[in-house]
């Protein structure tokens, strides 16, 4: 009976992905509409995607998280999620009385072909004569990038949607990207020290890292007012870390148009602000490269704070460069932290031996190339890569050890060598949000953590033990 049935194609052998070197979308996204000043985000989806992303993000950052959720049901997934989403709002604006609201998408909602915009302008329709919240959505259904794809679209999205034309004024944009709480604290002491105003987004130092509270506070104080984001349209400038930031699935899959602009690019293109755009400022040379532009925007000086930072910071790399240097490194994460992290250990002598991501933008190899031009070829860099694919790899290779977040604990135990924690999700750890990364001072904690990891596991292994060096 089934001669006449077409023959299907032979496909190639194809592995799933096993323990992902990347998160959902969505969770990017969430963690980005934190950092807008009374800002709720929605995932428009099935429960389970905003419990997953709650108890993610409440494990790293260690506060409580509020996430609503639209609650797809089945039949919502059959006859689409309008109600939900209506329902969603009323609840979320009822009990929480936001001054923003943020809609993300899933990988269900997106799948069905929910057209989430339609139902805000219909529900801002319907609720004319009351006093709304702003709203802002994005597009994150998770087949079509990563968390930092999510991320980079929520900061893209906000400002498309709020940013206005007006006189140019003097203050500059920093799209910091996904860095620490502690990371935004020190680029907004940075950009003070230089006198420049700023708009910063996202900032979530506050929502996601606040100081104690006498009573529970449903929305955090803290992040980026919308009437600041409005001014984005008329600075003298932005600065944008990443150079991968949102390019999503460019090896193959499905696209979005929405992915296609940056903030920064946004703004450039539509209201002609100059963008600066650059990797992480990890290390000596990247960190030169922020503080440079930081000098040509403000046309002042670099403090001198800065210059002695920048002066102990290579005189460190000096006394600790005979205890690290030739050490084999492998480093993972999101792309532009892999990119930028890659560079500041090929500044110090350190070989990475494999720099991997699960994100798929096809440009790691590219980026790290010309960004560590000497020894670049020799770094093995690999785009849609997992914590098993590096598993594998790390058994026959033998690196020294681990640079980046947690998840990859257990292969370096396994291997028995040191993993040094940064980046993000720390989830075995208290403080992972209080890691600093970026600017001399970040890069000092950073090089001071690798060079005594490495003593540490020398002297953990030395028959004899000593006290002295
Ligand atoms: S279904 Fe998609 S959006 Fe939801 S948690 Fe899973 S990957 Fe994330």
């Amino acid at each position: 009976m089934f001669e006449n049935a077409p023959i299907l194609k032979s496909t190639k052998d194809y592995t799933a992905t096993r323990n992902a070197c990347k998160l959902c979308a969505p969770l990017g996204a969430s963690i980005a509409f934190k950092g807008i000043r009374g800002c709720v985000p929605i995932i428009h989806g099935g429960q389970g995607c905003a419990t997953y992303i709650r108890r993610y993000l409440i494990s790293h950052y260690k506060e409580p998280v509020d996430i609503a959720s639209s609650n797809f049901t089945e039949e919502a997934t059959v006859f689409g999620g309008g109600a939900n989403c209506y329902t969603a709002l009323n609840n979320v604006i009822g009990q929480y009385n936001p001054e923003v609201v943020a809609m993300c998408t899933t990988c269900l909602s997106e799948t069905i072909g929910d057209d989430v915009n339609l139902y805000m302008h219909n529900y801002k329709e319907d609720n004319k004569h009351e006093n709304l919240p702003h709203i802002v959505t994005a597009s994150t259904p998770s087949y079509q990038g990563s968390h930092m794809d999510g991320f980079h679209e929520a900061v893209a999205s906000a400002v498309k949607t709020f940013a206005k034309a007006g006189a140019k004024g003097k203050h500059v944009n920093l799209f910091p990207g996904f860095v620490s709480t502690e990371d935004l604290r020190q680029l907004k002491y940075i950009l003070s020290d230089f006198g420049l105003d700023y708009v910063m987004l996202p900032d979530y130092s506050d929502t996601l890292d606040n100081p104690i509270w006498e009573s529970y506070k449903r929305i955090p104080e803290g992040g980026t007012p919308i009437s600041e984001i409005e001014t984005c349209g008329s600075a003298a400038a932005s600065i944008e870390f990443g150079t991968i930031i949102n390019q999503g699935s460019l090896s193959g899959r499905v696209r979005s148009k929405s992915l296609s602009s940056t903030a920064a690019s946004y703004l450039e293109n539509e209201f002609g602000v100059e963008n600066h755009q650059m990797p992480m400022p990890i290390g000596v040379k990247l960190s030169d490269t922020f503080f440079n532009a930081l000098e040509k925007i403000s046309g002042k000086e670099m403090p001198t704070r800065y210059k002695r930072e920048r002066g102990r910071l290579i005189d460190s790399y000096a006394d600790g460069h005979k205890y690290i240097f030739g050490k084999k490194a492998v480093v993972y994460g999101e792309e532009d932290f892999v990119i930028a992290m890659t560079t500041f250990l090929d500044e110090i002598g350190i070989k990475v031996v494999l720099a991997a991501t699960g994100g798929e933008s096809g440009k790691l190899e590219s980026e790290i190339r010309k960004y560590c031009p000497e020894r670049g070829e020799k770094i093995l860099a690999k785009n849609h890569f997992d914590y098993e694919n590096i598993h594998e790899w790390c058994q026959e290779n033998k690196p020294d050890l681990f640079v980046g977040n947690s998840k990859a604990y257990y292969i370096a135990r396994e291997l028995n060598v040191p993993i040094i924690r940064c980046g993000f999700p720390i989830h075995d750890r208290i403080g992972g949000q209080r890691i600093k990364h970026v600017g001399y001072s970040g890069t000092q904690e950073l090089f001071d953590k690798v060079v005594n990891a490495l003593i540490e596991y020398k002297q953990d292994h030395s028959p004899v033990g000593y006290k002295y060096m």
